[in-house]
Parts: structure tokens; sequence; C-alpha cells
């Protein structure tokens, strides 16, 4: 049975660019960075030049730049480090309700030791509301953290105006970008950003390797005391095959992104306009155009999303429920719910994220069986019956 992913927000495949690139870190050159004599000269340099593609990335200087082990340390990096530094002049911190529990946990645990969190609501579309961002600042406030793109909608928040509004009133700004990274451009000095997170494992890199984009001038508290490791601001003998491949990762991705980007966007709009063709009772949850060009999340009605991802898997193909995070708990996504689903809609919700490896005949696959899936699992519903 042929195996199709629609799941690439959960992760990504290790690209071959990528896997070729990191390979003699694994082996050959396997010294450590910080050593002064031949073995670690040839991994200095590796972790050099993959900061330097992270560098043209973000369109930053290389000491705006800390390697972590993956996106979640990011955002935990970001959040506390700056809360910790910060403590003498605020403990307010403002977030939204839709985001990852990377961030949402982070501020829990703050919460703890005196911080408070404001979490925005957002609207049917996915959205925040700018005016009651800027109603929500106070003078106790040092932080605002809010996502690029959601994992579970796709749905893009305008980073540009809330950078805009954080500079205006003197507030530090951290936005998550791990789903907006290879999918969108992610120029720190065009968005305003003080803090940014990415993830490699979600860029075609393996997992177990992140960044923060840290502006100047900006001063985080570390998590990980150790030693002169990233200008002491997380100790730890670098993770250099895994730096290589974030490295060559995001060097594809700045090469690929617009055409990739226009490729995602005519296979989602395939998936959004056959379902809603080919099945009744369905919805598309985030605002139609402000959205990621390869995420689609559907509810469908009478069905629940959870068997409808078992059904699609025994077709050979892999979808998930909101976020790969949250799968496995019976909560409804705490994003759809907040967007003011009900809980049946949020249930019967299945998240289509495209990546590399999709192509025109996976959409044709996938349009093909859905209808007779959908329908024998309505069959079977008493509130589907009750219905019609
Ligand atoms: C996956 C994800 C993270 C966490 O990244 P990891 O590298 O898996 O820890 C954070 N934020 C968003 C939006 C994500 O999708």
């Amino acid at each position: 049975m042929k195996k199709i992913c629609f799941d690439h927000n959960a992760t990504t495949p290790v690209a071959d660019e990528v896997f070729e690139a990191m390979l003699p870190f694994l082996k050959g050159e396997w010294g450590n960075p910080s050593s002064i004599h031949w073995a670690g000269r040839g991994p200095k340099k590796a972790v050099d030049a993959g900061r330097e593609a992270l560098c043209k990335f973000f369109n930053c200087a290389d000491i705006e730049t800390i390697f972590t082990s993956s996106g979640t340390e990011s955002n935990n990096l970001a959040i506390k480090g700056l809360a910790w530094a910060k403590k003498d002049k605020g403990n307010h911190i403002i977030t939204t309700r839709v985001e990852h529990p990377s961030v949402l946990n982070t501020c829990k645990a703050l919460a703890k030791e005196g911080f408070e969190t404001t979490y925005l609501d957002v609207d049917a579309d996915g959205l925040i509301d700018l005016n009651s961002l800027e109603a929500a600042i106070t003078p106790k406030t040092i932080l605002i953290s809010t996502m690029f793109a959601n994992n579970e909608t796709g749905v893009l928040f305008p980073i540009k105006e809330i950078g805009a509004i954080a500079k205006k009133r003197g507030v530090t700004f951290h936005a998550d970008a791990v789903q907006a990274a290879g999918k969108t451009p992610l120029d720190v000095q065009g968005l305003k950003v003080d803090l940014l997170t990415i993830s490699g494992h979600k860029l075609y890199a393996p997992k177990g390797i992140g960044a923060l984009f840290v502006r100047r001038g900006v001063r985080l508290t570390p998590l990980i005391h150790g030693g002169h490791h990233e200008r002491n601001r997380r100790g730890g003998t670098e993770n250099v095959a895994g730096i290589v491949a974030l490295g060559k990762a995001v060097e594809i991705a700045g090469r690929d992104m617009a055409a990739e980007s226009e490729r995602m966007l005519a296979m989602r709009t395939r998936i959004e306009k056959g379902m809603q063709a080919r099945i009744p009772h369905v919805k598309i949850n985030g605002h139609l155009e402000k959205r990621l060009p390869n995420t689609v999340n559907i509810s469908f009605e009478f069905v629940e999303g959870e068997s409808l991802l078992l059904n699609l898997d025994m077709k050979g193909i892999a979808a998930s429920s909101g976020s790969a995070c949250t799968s496995g708990s019976l909560e409804p996504s705490h994003v759809l719910t907040s967007m003011g689903l009900s809980n049946e809609m949020s249930h019967g919700s299945v998240r289509f994220s495209l990546g590399k490896s999709n192509t025109e005949e996976d959409v044709d696959y996938l349009l093909e069986i859905m209808p007779a899936i959908v329908e024998r699992m309505r069959s079977m519903s008493p509130l589907y019956a009750a219905s019609k």
C-alpha cells in the first residue's frame, strides 16, 4: 500500500541534502568544536557555517543566534529567560489562548513565581484583536509572546503589526515561528521581533535541534548553565551534526520557499474545494486567506475525528487531529474551542498538513477515498440520522 503523509506540521523527514551534509559530523569529524587542536577545527568551522546560514535566513548578526535542542527549549528560553532577566521591571506577560503547549505551560509554570499572564482571545477566524492586545499592555508588561503561524489551523498572526505595537510600548516581543519557518519569509528586521523560535524537525532537519533569534541588547537569563557555549547563554557542547543540518535546512528553505509555497497552495486549494464539493457538512477552520499555504483544518460534522484518522491510516494516509502534542487525550483542541467551535465540531476535525513529499496524485487519492469513509462513519451516527 502506498504511504502518504499529510502530517508535516507534526514533523518532517530529513531531506537528502541535509542528511548528506550532517553525516561527516557523526563519524569522521567527531571533535569538540571548543578544542584548539586538529580534531576540533573541522567541527568548529561547521558550527560557524551553520550559524552563518541561520543568520542569512533570519537576516541577523551571528551574536543574535542561540542554538538549542528544540522549539520547546527555544520557547522556554525566550519566555523564562526574558521574564527572569526583567523581573525587576515587571511581572506581566501577554500571550494568546491558541499557543503551542511549550508556550502555554511555560507561562503557567511562571505563575508559580509570581508572573501573571494575560491570554488573549481569538475570534472565529482564529485571529487576535490588536486593540485588545494594546489594551492589555500595562506598565508591568515585560513580554508579548505570540505564534507566527498556528500549528493546528495554519492561521497567521499579524506579526509586523504586533511587533510595531510592542516596539511603540517598549515591550519585548517573542514570536514562535516553528510552523512559519520555510513557509513564509522570516526577516527579523522587517518583522520587528526581539526573539524568534524555530525548530529543525519541522523544517526537514532532524529532531533535537532548534534555534532562537535574540535581538542585540535583549538580555536573557540562561536556563542551562555550563561552559561558555553560545556566549554564556546556553551551556553544553554544541550539537555539531544538528547545527550543520539546521544550517543546510534553512539554506534549502530560503532557496525553495517561493516555489514550494505555490505548489502547497495549489494542492491545499484542491483539497478544500474537493472536500466541500464531495462531502456535505464540512467546515474549514481558520481564516481562509491568512493561513500557511500547507495547512488545512477541516471539521466533518457527525464524525469522530480520531476514528476518521484510523480509517485514513488503514488506507495509508497519515493525518492528524489538531496537534501531535495533544492527540491521545480526549480533550477537544484548545485552539478550535477558543475559536468558538463546539466540542462536537472540534472532535470531528482533521488537520491535513502538506509538505515536500506530497504530489497532486496524493491529493487525488485523498479526494477519491474520503467521501466513502465519511459517509460510512456518518451512517453509524445516530445524530446524523436524526439531523436528516
Ligand atoms: C512543534 C512545535 C513546537 C515545538 O517544537 P519541538 O522542536 O518539537 O520542541 C513549538 N511551537 C510550534 C508552533 C510547533 O508546531
